[in-house]
């Protein structure tokens, strides 16, 4: 049995729950799932299977592994069968699109349904990590799927390669198209505040969060500026220490020392692999790069501006360093 999640666009099929959204997994009908025969008689778009490693199984706390079906939905549509089981081995997922186009049964999506699209950005805030990751991969493969349906050396149209290989391949130049990920560094830059000695780590507010909202007429403050951390791509044939170093001199101006790797994160906008790196400032003064910053500075721990949302690695590096000051954001 597979069971599919629902995308359109980056958004994917959820249900309101108490506790917040959560996706919808469908039952794939037998004619929708992967075959040898199929696979490569038919381009199928907006179908991909996902990887086993990041099964419900895997992350689920109160999942059984031994149990046919954990988690039922009812559903007050007798023409819906929302059956959830969460001990599929793994998952696939389709795009709104493909369900329509394959007659399968979706939840009723409309307002007071419970059901609706919701965006990914919007999950990754209260979701499992490994569900969350799942999702991103989601989004990613069936990206990829859309983009690559044509040769990007010949413009033949292209076909899934043979069995479990993940790639598009050119019938008429044999070009292979992988999924493509971008690898991105982000880096947490401490010091200790000249004047009291209270641990600071640098923030800066990009053009691309927005300018602030000030609402003359309505008795409120303006919504705080978010600050994130000094980010970008990994160049061609560049280390990822030394893209730490240049974009954090290219964005800011400083020197560092003490650069080191502490996590990573897959990230779906378009296809980045977030690399986390701690590193010390070491020396020079801030210098923003106008055209992508308006402000950077190094703020105290215990007076931090408004930062990207929990879920984020950004988020995750700075509250790991506030965690090892005693402060708990
Ligand atoms: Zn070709």
């Amino acid at each position: 049995m597979t069971s599919a999640f629902v995308f359109s666009d980056d958004t994917i099929l959820c249900r309101q729950r108490p506790n917040g959204w959560w996706p919808v997994q469908l039952e794939l009908p037998p004619s929708a799932t992967h075959s040898d025969e199929e696979t490569q008689l038919a381009y199928q778009v907006g179908h991909v299977t996902l990887l086993e490693s990041l099964a419900p199984r895997h992350w689920s706390p109160d999942v059984n592994p031994t149990s046919a079906s954990v988690d039922i939905l009812e559903s007050t549509d007798s023409s819906i069968n929302t059956l959830h089981t969460f001990t599929a081995q793994a998952a696939s997922a389709i795009t709104y699109d493909y369900a329509i186009a394959h007659h399968m049964v979706l939840p009723i999506i409309a307002e007071g349904s419970g059901n609706a699209f919701v965006p990914y950005r919007q999950l990754i805030t209260q979701l499992p990590v490994a569900l969350s990751d799942q999702l991103s991969q989601a989004i990613q493969l069936l990206r990829w799927q859309t983009d690559t349906q044509f040769c990007s050396r010949c413009a033949a149209p292209t076909i899934h390669a043979k069995r479990d290989e993940r790639a598009m391949v050119c019938p008429v130049c044999r070009l292979r198209q992988y999924p493509r990920v971008q690898p991105c560094v982000i880096t947490a830059i401490t010091r200790p505040n000249p004047q009291t000695g209270e641990m600071q780590i640098l923030l800066a507010h990009h053009h691309r969060y927005g300018q602030q909202k000030t609402a003359p007429h309505l008795l409120q403050s303006p919504q705080p500026l978010l600050y994130g951390l000094i980010a970008g791509f990994v160049e061609v044939g560049e280390s990822l220490e030394h893209a730490v170093v240049r974009e954090v001199a290219e964005e800011v101006n400083i020197s560092l020392s003490d650069i080191r790797y502490v996590s990573s994160q897959p990230w779906p906008f378009p296809s980045n692999l977030m690399l986390g790196f701690r590193a010390s400032y070491a020396a020079g003064e801030i210098v923003i790069q106008e055209d992508e910053l308006s402000h950077a500075d190094f703020f105290d721990l215990s007076n931090l501006p408004k930062i990207p949302s929990k879920g984020s690695i950004a988020y995750e590096l700075i509250a790991q360093i506030a965690n090892e000051q005693g402060i708990l954001l």
